[in-house]
């Protein structure tokens, strides 16, 4: 899934290709992809789109008219460049034309999603998008958070800390690999409890989620576009069973339904063996 990251840098890949341009038409390829019905999502159609811009992982167009487009990539959605622009494109849900775009030329850009969630998306929204559906309820930016932030944060929650950073409603922009790299840099078991991790470790975590999240948008921003996730530099991700970067042991995993947990035994946990013998909440 996109994380933070890979948004923020689309997120500047677009603004660079589309702020100013106007939108001459919204075509939307599959009703369920639309997740509002008022303001009427073709009521940006013939306005300017503004800017481009980043909430926790979603994407806001927003246009002149004070109206915008929130949009959900979810698990395998791209919004990229369309210039076949067949009828019904393999995988479409919406499909926005702009004229005046920085290239020179009418670009169409479109939404599709892979896999079988069909949970990505466009929401209609007038006003300010921050405060309103689907951006109610998350938590702050987790690059935005100062040091006495975070450790509020953590003692009002206690629960596993890689569960945590992953949850939007705690700290926005955080997903499965990046909670993997950040326990793993800042020497922290994924299962340590939130509440309870002492002053050196705030301070490391506090550290290290600023610089996983600095080199992991630094490498997006090499790119031309979302690229995927096992192409991301890991630390930890996606290495079960290789040796570990930083000792002489060997990446473990804890494997859940919808993701995996990696870890050095070494680095974070004293050595053990982590094993999961909790209700479902965490199995979610
Ligand atoms: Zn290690």
């Amino acid at each position: 899934m996109p994380e933070m990251p890979e948004v923020q840098a689309h997120a500047e890949r677009m603004t660079a290709a589309l702020a100013g341009a106007t939108l001459t038409k919204f075509e939307l390829l599959n009703f369920a992809a639309l997740k509002t019905f008022d303001p009427p999502v073709d009521a940006t159609v013939g306005t300017k789109l503004v800017s481009i811009e980043r909430r926790a992982k979603y994407l806001l167009l927003r246009f002149e008219n004070d109206l915008s487009h929130v949009v959900h990539l979810m698990q395998g959605g791209r919004l990229r460049l369309d210039p076949k622009r067949t009828k019904k494109p393999k995988l479409g849900l919406a499909r926005w034309v702009f004229d005046g775009t920085a290239s020179g030329v009418e670009e169409a850009w479109l939404l599709t999603e892979a896999g079988t969630e069909r949970k990505a998306g466009v929401w209609a929204v007038a006003g300010d998008p921050l405060g309103q559906e689907p951006l109610t309820g998350l938590g702050p930016e987790a690059d935005g958070l100062d040091r006495a932030e975070l450790a509020a944060l953590l003692g009002a929650n206690s629960k596993r800390i890689h569960g945590l950073l992953r949850d939007q409603q705690a700290i926005a922009g955080l997903g499965r690999m990046l909670a993997n790299e950040i326990c793993y840099e800042a020497a922290i078991s994924p299962f340590a409890n939130a509440a309870k991790l002492t002053d050196d470790e705030i301070d490391r975590l506090h550290a290290t989620i600023g610089e996983v999240l600095k080199r992991a948008t630094d490498h997006e921003r090499t790119l031309d576009d979302i690229g995927k996730s096992v192409d991301r530099p890991s630390k930890v991700h996606n290495r079960s069973g290789e040796p570990c970067l930083d000792c002489d042991d060997t990446i473990r995993t804890v494997e859940y339904r919808r993701y995996t947990v990696f870890y050095c035994p070494t680095r974070q946990t004293g050595g053990k063996l982590l094993a999961d013998n909790t209700t479902s909440k965490f199995l979610k």
